[in-house]
């Protein structure tokens, strides 16, 4: 099949109705969605968070606890956070003040995002030194071709939401933001596909390294071939939604602990 149908995508999302189920939904998404970041091995020490909107009260957002390892979290371990960073609901007190400082000025920036991820992958950090966005290089780096900015200002660990609101304006309405000298910031409409993209854009820094270690110029992928695969075949919300699948399998057969 040469072009894929969003519509086709979008039967196979389950309809979740009520608050109380779409929580529950978007808390075992997140926790799974650490678990990935784990097995990836996205975790720097304590850097690293994702964060999804509560359906019932959309100012707050659940997150992980400051200093618990991505491949030990549990549903019962998020955190729901405040628009002001007061921990709402859940077990745990520590809250990341980089988190809070980022996210919470992202999800009010952009009403349309459901979550959000960062961490300080290494392909992504390393690649951040350069301060440019990624080149349509190959079919998977077209999700991001013109659909990511590169936040250039660095001024040390983000703990003021006045940066948070300035990586919010780099990003703009696209679904990635390279902070420069630090890693990779994806959002979505769900969960599933902030992940996605997230797992994606890291393995596309690492392929755009790999492909600038050869001596011979890479040959690009056309601008409207670029954008047409992204549009079409890759970079759409609900293709990213369906590439997390096969993630979300593997996690829910190897951890069981996930929803204890
Ligand atoms: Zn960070």
């Amino acid at each position: 099949m040469r072009t894929q149908n969003p519509e086709q995508y979008k039967a196979l999302m389950p309809v979740i109705e009520g608050v109380e189920a779409q929580r529950a939904h978007r808390k075992k998404m997140l926790a799974a969605g650490f678990r990935i970041f784990g097995r990836f091995g996205f975790s720097e020490g304590v850097a690293g968070h994702i964060t999804v909107r509560d359906p019932e009260f959309p100012d707050t957002f659940w997150v992980n606890p400051f200093g618990v390892s991505f491949n030990r979290i549990k549903v019962s371990d998020l955190i729901r956070v405040d628009e002001d960073g007061n921990i709402v609901e859940g077990k745990h007190t520590n809250l990341n003040r980089a988190a809070f400082a980022i996210h919470s000025r992202l999800h009010h920036a952009r009403p349309d995002v459901i979550a959000a991820a960062h961490s300080h992958s290494i392909y992504g950090k390393s690649w951040s030194a350069m301060g440019k966005t990624l080149d349509p290089l190959t079919q998977d780096s077209c999700a991001f071709y013109d659909d990511h900015a590169v936040f250039d200002d660095y001024t040390g660990v983000v703990l003021d939401t006045s940066e948070g609101d300035r990586i919010a304006e780099a990003l703009g309405d696209r679904k990635a933001a390279i902070l420069k000298n630090h890693g990779l910031l994806t959002v979505g409409h769900t969960v599933e596909e902030t992940v996605w993209w997230f797992v994606s854009m890291e393995r596309c820094c690492q392929a755009q390294i790999l492909v600038e270690s050869m001596r011979d110029k890479p040959q690009l992928i056309r601008p409207e071939v670029a954008l047409s695969t992204r549009n079409h075949e890759v970079g759409f919300p609900i293709a990213g939604w369906f590439s997390f699948q096969p993630l979300l399998q593997d996690i829910l057969v190897n951890c069981p602990d996930l929803v204890d």
